[in-house]
């Protein structure tokens, strides 16, 4: 072994005792269950850098990032161990990082280690900036960067390769055509969702006449495209990446333009699969193992997130994936108002509630917007202090992106156990007093139970089977899915207009 690996395995073990006893401080700090594992994991690498007399030190670090990213999913589905989730993650990146910075196929560290800087330095600033609301749309954005990655390395490597050999060209350049496909899509969706998401482009879908024929003429001719790019082998045809790379774009912007608004949700986590997809598809283009395990775990997480969506909303995967296949027929949507609403005061919210026995609140968007969790859980202290059994109902795409009421929540310190998923708490309505409807209009539309309504067939809390509903919002606007709400025009429903903060606050002093 020269005396240069010789320094370079030094270097490597000593980046890996770095990360190992950050993996031991960490363990020391979030005292989990989780994190406890984290010395495991480090064994796993020592085992391995001492079966390879320390030549395998990048695989072993690469096998210690990809089961913390494991260990982090696993600690990210409860609410419980969500932020020690993220510390997991953060560890294992750091690990996958500095393992890659010191492997010897990396020249150039300097511009790399600048990138990284300004990157860095850019993200920090970014993510303090960023409000929770605005949260899902910095998501897209960033699917939308994973996507760009993909198609950048894509086309690079088809510009610079060694590959000579038949068959593993073949290969390589079938993985920079899907690379480079899955990669636009992914970029462009998410660059449109972003608009949906923030107001710039309208929420509602892009209806285009044969658009199904459409959306599967582009398909027929990027497979005839990707034939004929394989088959070129070395004598490239570059016109078959670009003009596939031109068809990529209108089909991703109109395959998310072409989704309405409630199946948001699906889309944006639909994208983030993709985006899983593309990285896991450079993985192979690089043969760089530990991409290939990441795209795979964020692909196949999206992918189920996106399936378990379209189940809580009842809504055909394919369907929504396809842009609202079967949607064709639908009612007039619009704002009309369908009745008479009546207006309600703080005073007689208050009362109405410390008259109440069971009280449940069912949080929206609007509430993440106004940031009212806090004064709710200082109206609820009050009320539970006063004997009233008080309870939150949550709709699984409440909000603009999932678990978003349940990370208000827990953020103001309510109680997990008085936190309910709507499936677990639906039947509860009918026996419930008051029913305190905060920023929240899809989840709690009862068009969703007609047909013919954009919304028809998505599961939806049942408020109005309450005694008495109240609803929080500014004025008569539609949700997010732009369909008025004959919530607001039944008997038993008062409306409290102004932000919700403002509300509940008053709430609290009239108590
Ligand atoms: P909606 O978006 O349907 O409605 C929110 C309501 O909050 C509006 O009617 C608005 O009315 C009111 N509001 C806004 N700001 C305030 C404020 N400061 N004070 C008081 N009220 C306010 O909310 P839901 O949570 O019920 O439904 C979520 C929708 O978003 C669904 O259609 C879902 O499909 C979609 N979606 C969800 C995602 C997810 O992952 N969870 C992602 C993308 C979309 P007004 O303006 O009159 O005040």
């Amino acid at each position: 072994m020269s005396q240069e690996s010789i320094d370079a395995a030094q270097t490597a073990i000593n980046a890996a005792q770095v990360a190992v006893d950050a993996a031991t401080q960490a363990a020391q700090v979030a005292q989990s269950a989780v994190v406890e594992q984290a010395p495991a994991v480090v064994q796993v690498v020592q085992d391995v850098v001492v079966a390879t007399n320390g030549k395998g030190i990048l695989e072993a670090a690469y096998i210690a990032a990809a089961v913390l990213f494991v260990l982090a999913l696993a600690a990210l589905s409860k609410q419980e161990t969500a932020q020690q989730g993220i510390f997991v993650g953060i560890l294992g990146m750091i690990v996958a990082v500095v393992a890659t910075l010191f492997s010897s196929d990396v020249t150039n560290i300097g511009y790399i280690i600048a990138a990284m800087l300004a990157g860095g330095a850019f993200g920090v600033r970014w993510a303090n900036k960023v409000a929770m609301t605005e949260m899902p749309e910095m998501v897209a954005i960033l699917n939308s960067f994973g996507g760009l990655a993909a198609v950048f390395i894509g086309y690079n490597s088809y510009i610079e390769h060694s590959i000579t050999e038949p068959v593993m060209l073949s290969i390589h350049l079938t993985l920079i055509f899907l690379g480079v496909f899955i990669g636009i899509v992914t970029f462009v969706g998410s660059l449109v969702a972003w608009g949906k998401l923030n107001g710039r482009v309208k929420s509602s879908s892009l209806m285009l006449p044969h658009r199904h024929k459409m959306n599967l003429a582009a398909l027929l001719v990027i497979i005839f495209l990707m034939f004929s790019f394989v088959g070129a082998g070395l004598e490239g045809n570059t016109a078959a990446l670009v003009i596939m790379s031109l068809i990529a774009i209108v089909f991703g912007a109109h395959l998310v333009l072409s989704i309405g608004g409630a199946d948001m949700p699906v889309v944006v986590s639909m994208l983030n699969s993709y985006s899983g997809w593309a990285g896991a598809a450079t993985g192979l283009i690089l043969g760089n193992d530990l991409l290939i395990v990441t795209g795979a775990l964020v692909g196949s997480s999206g992918a189920i997130l996106s399936y378990v969506m379209c189940k809580a909303m009842n809504r055909s995967f394919i369907s929504v994936i396809a842009g609202g296949f079967g949607n064709d027929v639908v009612a007039p949507t619009g704002d009309e108002e369908q009745g008479v609403h009546v207006e309600t005061s703080a005073a007689e919210v208050a009362e109405m509630l410390m008259n109440s026995k069971r009280v449940i609140i069912t949080p929206g968007y609007g509430m993440a917007v106004a940031q009212a969790q806090y004064p709710v859980f200082a109206i609820t202290k009050k009320l539970r202090d006063a004997g009233v059994d008080v309870r939150f109902g949550i709709h699984p795409v409440a909000g603009r992106l999932p678990g978003h009421m349940n990370v208000l929540l827990a953020e103001a310190k309510v109680p997990y156990d008085i936190v309910l998923e709507m499936d677990e708490i639906n039947e509860d309505f009918n026996t419930t007093d008051t029913v305190l409807v905060i920023g929240a209009n899809d989840t709690v539309n009862p068009a969703a139970k007609e047909e013919n309504s954009p919304i028809s067939g998505m599961p939806v809390l049942e408020v109005w089977n309450a005694t008495n509903v109240v609803v929080f919002k500014r004025s008569m606007a539609t949700g997010y899915a732009g369909v008025q709400n004959p919530l607001f025009f039944k008997e038993n429903t008062t409306m409290l207009f102004g932000d919700a903060k403002e509300s509940v606050e008053e709430i609290f002093k009239a108590m």
